[in-house]
């Protein structure tokens, strides 16, 4: 049977939360035992997000193959329970790069290269791909950005044209816009949404359905409005009130109807029946009055969260395992810096140093990861978290007074941080970090161990440097234990302290393969070490 496409396009403003509604309806048609696989198109003219400053773009959300993706892909991970490719995630720059390439090789010799047909032909290629490569019932493919940007034109037509191609029967576009509220009249409006439609319209393309975002309730005569102005079935508008509890999403998707109603328009039989049993527990846990408990997390980016979603994502999947309501203290590490000043750390029960690049607040880590261990704090390190957690125990128990990362010293007499040897030689920056999926044995006996219950695993990276290994003598006859090694053993990949309760850290990135109904092992490790801590203190 033919793949099914829905596409989803964004209307009005952007951050409505597109990407967690289409997840969202991904869970539905896989509850009803249908496969699916997704895509996200970003317009801009980067090759990926992985040279782009978080505060730019948000969280880097790195994929098995080692992709640098757009973080949509983690809120897709993590509602469908799927591992997801490199084919997921395209850019402009990606499609450009491959024409211009093509171009300059003289594949086109002769010809005026165009954004119709040679652009959009590219992204037709790499929107088909995702079904060739997965072959799933549906591919659920979103557009970042608004319609209306300059940018995301091609694309829009290029789906449009598609459409064509593959039989209107078979392609639905779900167009997510907002409805704005006006304070002084308590009204939500719904001409934005208009607008967006006819702008939609005017480039060929009509929506099937229209998700209606809001931070109210929206009242059925506006939707019914929505539908009249924009041409659209009554049943087809959906509205969609902004949830506190992210994972109530699919619930509310469900019972608003859509699922079966999207069925209907792509003429699909369901073959399972819907069961929600484990998200609904989810719901209900998050619901529940539980005790609280507060982490602190130390980076350089907390202005903007998005910089940190899987980490929230993932200190949340355990604090619900573990039975707590885990509020997160965002700290500025340049501030801890700057003000010498840790009482902050004093009022919490666990801390994060979570991954970063370039010495900025890299001292301000250092401190806190210094106080976790002196204090007897839990605490997690993620990637830097884990080489600054060396880099202190070189300093403060070692007593090597500059030990330092050769990322931020490279004159320091004690590189216990150091680039990769396979790093050496590379001058491009994009795409060319330690990346992806790479496996790690587990020492028994250890924390780690505890923690995974389990020998071998697999975990997602994205770093240059690593613990130079002329150190790990030193650091284990006083007291650090390598709880995890690459099989050849080369690779330092797990970190803890032995005498303290929970001081882990790992060069990989556990958080992006933590799931709502599956906390990651070293998270939830970290949180029933906090139920611990906060009992002793409370
Ligand atoms: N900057 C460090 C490195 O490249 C850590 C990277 C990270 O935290 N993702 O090794």
């Amino acid at each position: 049977m033919a793949t099914k496409y829905i596409f989803f396009t964004g209307g009005v403003v952007s951050s409505v939360g597109k990407g967690v509604t289409a997840a969202a309806l991904g869970r539905t048609l896989k509850e009803r035992g249908l496969t699916v696989a997704v895509q996200k198109l970003d317009p801009y003219i980067n090759v990926d997000p992985g040279t782009m400053s978080p505060y730019q773009h948000g969280e880097v959300f790195v994929l098995d193959d080692g992709a640098e993706t757009d973080l949509d892909l983690g809120h897709y991970e993590r509602f469908i329970d799927i591992r997801a490719t490199r084919v997921s995630n395209f850019t402009a720059g990606q499609v450009y790069n491959e024409i211009i390439t093509k171009e300059r090789k003289g594949d086109y010799l002769g010809g005026t290269i165009q954004v119709i047909p040679h652009i959009t032909n590219e992204i037709k290629r790499r929107v088909a791909l995702v079904a060739e490569t997965h072959k799933p019932d549906i591919v659920l493919c979103e557009v970042g950005g608004t319609v209306g940007d300059i940018e995301s034109q091609p694309f829009l037509e290029s789906l449009r044209q598609l459409r064509n191609e593959v039989g209107r029967e078979n392609v639905l576009f779900v167009h997510v816009t907002w409805l704005p509220y006006i304070g002084a009249t308590h009204e939500l409006k719904t001409k934005p949404t208009q607008h967006s439609v006819a702008a939609l319209r005017s480039i060929g393309i009509s929506p099937n359905i229209i998700i209606a975002r809001s931070d109210h309730p929206v009242a059925r005569d506006l939707c019914d409005k929505i539908a009249l102005f924009c041409d659209v079935d009554k049943a087809a508008v959906v509205p969609m009130v902004t949830s506190k509890v992210l994972y109530e999403i699919p619930l509310l998707l469900e019972k608003s109807g859509l699922p079966d109603y999207v069925l209907g328009l792509l003429k699909l039989e369901s073959r399972q029946k819907p069961n929600y049993g484990e998200w609904e527990t989810i719901v209900q846990r998050v619901n529940m009055p539980k005790p609280p408990v507060k982490i602190a997390l130390v980076g350089k980016y907390v202005e903007l969260e998005d910089a940190y979603m899987s980490v929230r994502e993932a200190i949340k999947h355990a604090a619900l395992e573990a039975g707590v309501e885990a509020s997160i203290e965002w700290i500025h590490s340049a501030e801890l810096e700057r003000d010498k000043n840790l009482d902050r750390l004093n009022a919490v029960d666990g801390i994060i140093v979570p991954g970063g690049f370039g010495s900025r607040g890299t001292e301000g880590k250092i401190m806190a990861a210094r106080y976790a261990r002196e204090n007897k704090i839990p605490y997690l390190g993620l990637c830097l978290g884990m080489q600054l957690m060396c880099i202190e125990f070189a300093r403060n128990v070692l007593g090597f007074a500059d030990a330092n990362s050769s990322e931020f010293d490279r004159s320091t007499s004690h590189p216990v941080i150091d680039l990769m040897n396979d790093q050496r030689s590379i001058t491009d920056m994009g795409g060319t970090m330690r990346l992806g999926l790479y496996p790690c044995e587990i020492k028994p006996g250890t924390k780690a161990a505890s923690a995974y219950q389990t020998q071998h695993i697999d975990e997602r990276h994205r770093h240059r440097w690593e613990f130079n290994n002329k150190y790990r003598e030193d650091f284990e006859n006083a007291g650090m234990v390598f709880s995890g090694l690459s099989p050849d053993g080369k690779l330092v990949e797990i970190s803890e302290i032995r005498d303290h309760p929970y001081m882990v850290a790992s060069q990989f990135h556990p958080e992006f393969l933590s799931r709502p109904n599956r906390p990651h092992p070293l998270f939830l490790g970290f949180l029933r070490a906090i139920v611990e801590y906060a009992k002793q203190q409370h």
